[in-house]
């Protein structure tokens, strides 16, 4: 049994506006066992005995924050697409001639690598959003969940928890067109192999859970939509799937189908509680309203939306339907909770040219507490008793925080001023560097394998 004291100068506690100073959190083993503000008189300068082993966290402690959607191999695009022309469509074509290059060793040096760099900035848990499954051409590995493998093994050797939400991916097109070319390997076949695949994929070790993910209603037609809703409802896991990334997929959606891809989800039973709509940048109200009377969640990736030219979600107006908002840093751009939160609020100044949308704590609860939510982990993301031992402790005196008060981390900080990160109760990250992988290094290796010299 591992028990620990840890003497927080500033930890965020649920519920709570600001962060509160001079916070005493015990741990044993996994979990968060006491939680106590110290009156002034039990400050540590007061010379209380019962602090003398306490672990002193300087600067603001954060529980563990997520990052609800990841595609690893798109780390190995960042700095080689950004500068050119095109669009979301054209960065695509890149994206496909990383993917082609990927076995399940080269998947798993790059996915550790990368899962370690979020280690680094503060995230506990990352959903993973897999759909490149197969060898070239589809053929299916010795072990069919082989690639799968690799990534929950990846994320136990970055040290942080992972939600592996297998992706159905059958068709190139909203009207059906096949797949081919790289988009061979995503697929199964139908959604009835596709379950059956991930039904034989029980992984090892507590850090991992499987879920399931319809890649969008290009990728999915709409008469096997109902089947991965009901396998992820026989599994009681979380359901993802991407949607209105683009005009162009509300258009598609609406001629094939005569109404909008969030309509066709609904009726096909998709939308629930454990759903997670991914961007959700082009709903119309109707959509918002239907995301909202299912109990749907979406998670914004604002990074990736800026980058990729898809525009900017009506983030506040889904907030105020009672939709619970989580972030991800989707393709990579960035890795970095911090600007992936102010961006929400930024994003939404940009649009009403007004400031103050989302106050401080709606931003963490999206980075933390309703990020595990939507990925099945919902013992997580608060520093409270009885949650999971994750504590993110942020500097407030590097270049970008000093003189910053403590709830300004979200418009000030950055994923480089986090100086220790713990999850499950055992250290990870410290003073800003993890503990087992020599990140900028592997990165490059990476990197390197499976991109064109
Ligand atoms: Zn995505």
């Amino acid at each position: 049994m591992t028990s620990t004291r840890w003497l927080a100068e500033y930890a965020w506690l649920p519920e709570q506006a600001e962060p509160t100073a001079d916070v005493l959190i015990e741990t044993v083993n996994d979990r968060i066992t006491g939680v106590t503000p110290l009156t002034p008189a039990g400050r540590p300068d007061a010379g209380v005995d019962v602090l003398v082993d306490a672990v002193r966290l300087p600067g603001l402690t954060l529980p563990g924050l997520a990052n609800a959607h990841s595609h690893a191999f798109h780390r190995a695009l960042r700095g080689r697409t950004h500068a050119g022309r095109g669009d979301f469509w054209s960065w695509r074509d890149q994206m496909y001639a990383v993917a082609a290059r990927l076995d399940p060793d080269s998947y798993l040096a790059l996915a550790r690598a990368v899962y370690a760099e979020m280690a680094l900035a503060g995230i506990t848990c990352v959903g993973e959003f897999h759909y490149l499954h197969h060898g070239p051409g589809g053929t299916r590995y010795a072990d069919p969940n082989a690639m799968g493998a690799a990534l929950v093994e990846a994320a136990a050797h970055a040290g942080i928890r992972l939600t592996l939400l297998d992706a159905c991916y059958l068709t190139a097109s909203v009207d059906g067109q096949p797949l081919t070319g790289p988009q061979l390997r995503f697929g199964d076949g139908d959604a009835l192999r596709w379950a059956e695949r991930v039904e034989e994929f029980s992984p090892e070790g507590g850090h991992a859970r499987v879920g399931a993910a319809i890649h969008s209603v290009r990728a999915v037609p709409a008469d096997q939509l109902a089947t991965v809703a009901a396998w992820a409802d026989h599994r009681d896991a979380p359901l993802h799937v991407h949607l209105s990334e683009q005009p162009a997929e509300n258009d598609a959606c609406r001629a094939v189908h005569g109404r909008t891809p969030t309509r066709l989800l609904a009726e096909h039973g998709v939308l629930r509680r454990s759903t997670t709509a991914v961007h959700a940048t082009h709903p119309t109200s109707a959509d918002v309203g239907l995301l909202s009377e299912s109990r749907s969640g979406v998670c914004l990736c604002p990074t990736t939306e800026r980058d990729l030219a898809d525009g900017i979600g009506p983030a506040r107006r889904m907030a105020d339907a009672g939709i619970p908002l989580s972030l991800g840093s989707d393709s990579h751009a960035v890795i970095d909770p911090f600007e992936e939160a102010r961006a929400v609020e930024l994003d939404e100044r940009l649009r009403t040219r007004r400031r103050g949308h989302f106050a401080p704590a709606e931003l963490l609860t999206a980075a933390s507490q309703a990020g595990h939510a939507a990925l099945g982990w919902t013992d997580a993301g608060r520093i409270a008793v009885g949650d999971r031992a994750d504590l993110v402790t942020v500097r407030l005196d590097s270049v970008r925080t000093a003189g910053v008060r403590a709830a300004g981390v979200w418009f000030a900080a950055s994923a480089a001023d986090v100086a220790q990160v713990v999850v499950d109760g055992r250290v990870l990250v410290r003073d800003g560097r993890h503990l087992t992988v020599d990140v900028p290094q592997e990165l490059s290796a990476a990197i390197a394998e499976v991109t064109p010299r």
